[in-house]
């Protein structure tokens, strides 16, 4: 059997490189071409030792360029694609929705359209994996979990442009057979990920310590995923899951907001060997249509796929915690 070459789109981005950085691990006999436009949320120095092995290769290409779409997949001929490229940030969606459709509609769009003609037409095995998120559910009252049966009920325009790319996918798989997968899942932690989501805003504003912005009253509840858990769980869905069928991938591990950032005070705390971080805590105005809380149900990944996360939260969350306060100068220069 010939090498299977997988394409990852948004493999310079969070979950992106450090899914390269998984397969580099744990998938040796695999060729992978990364394909990543390089907003500002993209990086090549996340994967800069991945890069140097020959058989991982780089396109700086926009996924929403169908003819570039296409060119990829006559060039590289894949087997797999797992597609992660998108606008991620809730907050750029609401000041700034244009590019969430572009990017995560037009451009999830146009890969289905290569995958269709490439592999359906060209009568060619592939599989499309497609990585969404628990926030095309919208949001749960205090109990409950999102299962893969819970109707779709976007909040934010991020949200709505992942709903509408999932239900491209979908009709993909149904009208004219493309073998995709779905995966959905909770919010990500660990490195690489671009210091304006949560985390690592909180880690770096307590280290210069600045205040930590909280929204509303801080009791906003999100069920926190470790990246390479996740990561692991996405390649189980691409190697072992049914064809049309969507999988929740989450810890069961909630956190109210606040719970969380005074964690991440006492673990700052504790490395720079300072005390107080806790009193720069400030309550900011809410974010409007703010999700009150998200919870997954893992039942069918775990059950069908025998995926489970290997590490803890707290070991987790502690290594995530110096792999910031040692690389935020290095990579962003802050
Ligand atoms: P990210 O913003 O860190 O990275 C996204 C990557 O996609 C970047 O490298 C960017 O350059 C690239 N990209 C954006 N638009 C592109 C385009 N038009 N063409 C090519 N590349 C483009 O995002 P992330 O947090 O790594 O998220 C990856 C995927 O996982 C996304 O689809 C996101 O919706 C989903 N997801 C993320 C989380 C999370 O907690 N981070 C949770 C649920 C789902």
């Amino acid at each position: 059997m010939s090498t299977p070459k997988i394409i990852i789109t948004g493999g310079a981005g969070f979950i992106g490189a450090n899914l390269v950085h998984y397969l580099v691990e744990h998938a040796p006999d695999v060729d992978v071409v990364v394909v990543d436009k390089l907003t500002y949320a993209g990086n090549k120095a996340y994967i800069t030792d991945a890069l140097a092995l020959e058989r991982v290769q780089f396109q700086q290409l926009d996924i929403a360029d169908v003819g570039a779409m296409q060119r990829l997949f006559r060039e590289f001929e894949p087997t797999g694609l797992l597609h992660l490229a998108a606008e991620s940030h809730v907050d750029r969606s609401i000041s700034g929705p244009a590019a969430f459709i572009e990017s995560n509609i037009v451009g999830t769009f146009s890969l289905l359209e290569a995958a269709r003609n490439f592999w359906l037409d060209g009568d060619r095995p592939g599989r499309f994996l497609h990585v969404s998120t628990d926030e095309v559910y919208g949001s749960l009252g205090p109990t409950g979990a999102f299962t893969e049966d819970t109707p779709y009920d976007p909040s934010s325009p991020y949200s709505a442009s992942k709903a509408a790319s999932d239900h491209l996918v979908r009709a993909y798989h149904r009208t004219y057979g493309l073998d995709a997968v779905i995966t959905n899942c909770s919010n990500n932690f660990g490195p690489y990920q671009y210091p304006e989501k949560l985390i690592p805003v909180i880690i770096r504003n307590i280290r210069d310590q600045k205040p930590l912005p909280v929204y509303g009253d801080g009791k906003n509840v999100r069920d926190w995923l470790y990246v390479e858990d996740h990561c692991a769980a996405l390649w189980a869905a691409f190697q072992h899951g049914q064809p049309g069928r969507a999988y929740n991938i989450g810890t069961e591990n909630e956190f109210e907001n606040i719970a969380l950032v005074e964690l991440l005070c006492d673990l700052v705390d504790e490395a720079l060997g300072r005390s107080g971080a806790r009193e720069l805590i400030t309550f900011v105005t809410d974010r409007p249509g703010h999700d009150r809380r998200y919870a997954i149900d893992p039942s069918r990944i775990r059950e069908e796929l025998g995926w489970a996360p290997r590490h803890s939260f707290e070991d987790a969350i502690a290594h995530t915690v110096r792999w910031y306060l040692n690389n935020f100068k290095p990579i962003w220069g802050v």
